[in-house]
């Protein structure tokens, strides 16, 4: 039996970031709502610390840690955002912090995992399995895995962002939302279900790895490669148990986006909104800009998850 996490632990959550988490902002855009005919607002975790709404789930994590399990401290696998976010909210707690990161990680975000003080150890990710191998880890040193979304604590806490929107604009006809492996969706979804309960709710994943859509099809969790795109965030290749549970109970449907219509969205936040967006924070908006649903004459929450994308990268894909 998995124990899913309900809204009263999105408020806990809300309780325990109070003065660690930004309040994101929550942009307009006349040029965007003149666009797609609707009413747009822009929830900014682009904005968010370390660049990422992973933040949220991170902090929320680590902060229910008793006495023993922060003197041990945290590990977990991630080469992207949830690597930082548990390195700056183990940092901000105090404890020890253990990230495992393939070989070729990108060296930039190698750096920012060890600039918040984390220890980063590197693994061949074509003939070592990254989850045993962290298991195996997590035994041998007493430490607490935190996975990057498949964990009750981690969607609750990423449920905070849509909390904070719907306390702030008041009640949507629809949301988007990135999807990678459900934490971010699920724990908007816990939100949704409460603070604005007929409001269409949407995940947004690579056109290239639709496995969410898939699953939400055939009612169960559908296994793909790891997809061929630019949202690296959404590189996933499953949801999780946790996630699947609540996705399937209380999400609408899921949408696609290619990674041309992502570039166009990257194109569109700079230039109009003055905002740099990694590609796969895009997802929400580019599902909206490519018509993928029917928007006219609605209030339409968008989320964009992060902004976290190497300058050269950046330049190199909207120029
Ligand atoms: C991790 C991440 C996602 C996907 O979140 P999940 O909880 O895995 O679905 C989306 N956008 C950004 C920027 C991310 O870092």
């Amino acid at each position: 039996m998995l124990t899913l996490p309900t809204y009263d632990d999105v408020i806990a959550a809300a309780a325990r970031l109070k003065g660690h988490a930004h309040r994101t902002p929550v942009l307009r855009s006349a040029t965007a709502d003149a666009m797609l005919g609707a009413q747009l607002f822009f929830k900014c975790e682009n904005l968010q610390r370390m660049g990422a709404f992973k933040f949220r789930g991170a902090f929320n994590a680590l902060s229910k840690f008793s006495d023993e399990q922060r003197r041990a401290g945290v590990i977990t696998f991630s080469s992207g955002n949830h690597a930082q976010a548990i390195a700056l909210s183990a940092r901000v707690l105090g404890m020890p912090a253990v990230v495992l990161m393939p070989n070729d990680a990108p060296q930039p975000k190698v750096d920012a995992t060890l600039g918040y003080g984390a220890q980063v150890i590197r693994f061949d990710r074509y003939t070592q399995d990254r989850e045993a191998l962290t298991r195996e880890l997590a035994q041998q040193r007493g430490m607490t895995l935190i996975p990057p979304y498949d964990h009750p604590d981690v969607m609750a806490g990423q449920g905070t962002a849509a909390k904070e929107l719907f306390e702030e604009v008041g009640e949507l006809d629809m949301l988007l939302v990135p999807l990678g492996g459900g934490g971010l969706l699920s724990g908007t979804a816990l939100a949704t279900r409460v603070l604005s309960l007929r409001c269409k709710l949407y995940g947004v994943e690579p056109e290239a790895g639709d496995d969410g859509r898939q699953s939400l099809r055939r009612g169960q969790i559908v296994h793909i490669d790891t997809p061929r795109t630019i949202a690296d965030g959404a590189q996933t290749q499953h949801l999780g148990h946790h996630t699947f549970a609540v996705i399937r109970r209380d999400v609408d449907d899921v949408l696609t986006a290619s990674d041309d219509q992502l570039v166009a969205a990257m194109r569109f936040f700079a230039e109009r909104m003055k905002l740099v967006v990694e590609p796969t924070g895009c997802l929400g908006f580019a599902a909206a800009m490519h018509a993928a649903i029917e928007l006219e004459g609605l209030r339409v929450g968008v989320l964009i998850s992060g902004g976290n994308v190497d300058l050269a990268r950046f330049a190199e894909l909207i120029g």
